[in-house]
């Protein structure tokens, strides 16, 4: 039975016993695990504080069998989640982005590069960064990560280009098809939303994805030792844009996951405040 270290995110904590809990973590080394951490419910426990929702801690952890939880026998905390006793809007979207996590990926498939979206993005939540666009950007680039990101440029059914520069008619989405629609190929599709062209443009520039735009136009947004790059257009997407992304985004990430999530009905008050 080896003993494993790694960094990790604290997804979920569900008592066991009246001294025990269940951690779920998303590890950077070995993706989503579960592990017992035994006493953790005890006031002095090994576990010194850390074991707490949207911590980041350097654990070690005992891997068992499959079908049996692995055991949590050391976190030491490296961040706790600040904010979540003073701003209720960037716990609402912590919470949501581990609820994503948790939600889309399985169990011990690591997957180091979402490990750090996921660490920086929790940093750029909990250190003043942009509430709203941190969230849709990290939502889109989670996508991307676990290849579910959906077509922006170019139509998901024959590859024509839809929503070309300086163009500004609304754009067809089609939610079962992932992504946009050209005029020819949208005819006879079930769940086609309208977007404004701004708003595709605005995703595609948060996803890293605008085929017009030079990165160059973005600019790194400091936070910790993980720079965020935020792109500057991405600040300015118009409030009627970031609620049809939010409520693209909720439509798409509920089918993806086969529910919607408790989280994303608390989002209304971060993008509508
Ligand atoms: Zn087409």
């Amino acid at each position: 039975m080896p003993a494993e270290k790694t960094d990790a995110v604290i997804l979920r904590v569900v008592e066991f016993s009246e001294s025990s809990c269940v951690v779920t973590l998303y590890t950077e080394g070995f993706g989503k695990i579960s592990a017992l951490a035994k006493g953790a419910r005890r006031p002095r426990n090994p576990f010194d504080g850390a074991i707490d929702l949207l911590s980041i801690c350097r654990i070690v952890f005992l891997r068992k069998n499959v079908d049996v939880l692995d055991l949590l026998t050391e976190a030491k905390l490296v961040r706790r989640f600040r904010s979540a006793a003073t701003d209720l809007h960037r716990l609402y979207a912590a919470m949501h982005v581990i609820q994503l996590v948790s939600s889309l990926t399985d169990h011990a498939e690591p997957h180091p590069a979402l490990y750090r979206i996921l660490v920086r993005t929790i940093e750029t939540l909990d250190s003043g960064g942009p509430v709203a666009e941190t969230l849709l950007q990290f939502e889109l680039n989670l996508l991307a990560e676990l290849g579910h990101m959906p077509a922006l440029a170019d139509c998901v059914e024959c590859g024509e280009r839809v929503n070309k520069a300086g163009e500004n008619s609304p754009v067809s989405f089609g939610l079962f098809n992932g992504g946009v629609l050209c005029s020819r190929c949208r005819p006879g599709k079930r769940g086609v939303v309208q977007l404004r062209s701004e708003t595709v443009k605005a995703m595609q520039r948060l996803s890293g994805q605008d085929p017009d735009e030079n990165i160059a136009d973005c600019e790194e947004y400091e936070s910790g030792e993980n720079p965020m790059l935020v792109c500057e257009a991405g600040r300015s997407i118009s409030p009627a844009s970031r609620g049809e992304i939010r409520g693209l985004l909720d439509q798409y990430l509920a089918n993806l996951i086969g529910y919607r999530p408790e989280t994303s009905q608390w989002l209304r008050r971060v993008f509508t405040d």
